[in-house]
């Protein structure tokens, strides 16, 4: 994982053009089948050369939708996230 977008995304289309890498698909493209927008982990590179912090997490009007997950390998990761925010899914943005 990565980023993840959780269940109670909105839908609202505000983090889709925000990332730099395409990494994020509404629902109808969601493979989970999930009624949500998506990430895909093996995509997002937690917006690493990009930005200070996940674009898209600064761009959801949902508090603590977007949450942190495990680094995937192989994928640029950020170093400055405790293990625990990871494991424990803590939201991006900490209001
Ligand atoms: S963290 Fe950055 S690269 Fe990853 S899905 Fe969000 S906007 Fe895209
Ligand atoms: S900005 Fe947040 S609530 Fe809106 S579609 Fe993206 S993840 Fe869902």
């Amino acid at each position: 994982m990565a980023v993840m977008i959780t269940d109670i995304c909105i839908n609202c289309a505000a983090c889709i053009d925000e990332c730099p890498v395409e990494a994020i698909v509404d629902e109808d493209d969601n493979p989970t089948g999930e009624d949500t927008y998506y990430v895909y982990a093996d995509k997002c590179v937690e917006c690493v050369g990009y930005h200070d912090t996940p674009a898209c997490a600064e761009a959801c009007p949902t508090e603590g939708c977007i949450v942190w997950a495990e680094c995937v390998e192989g994928m640029p990761c950020r170093e400055d996230v405790p293990a625990e925010a990871r494991a424990e899914h803590a939201p991006v943005i900490e209001d």
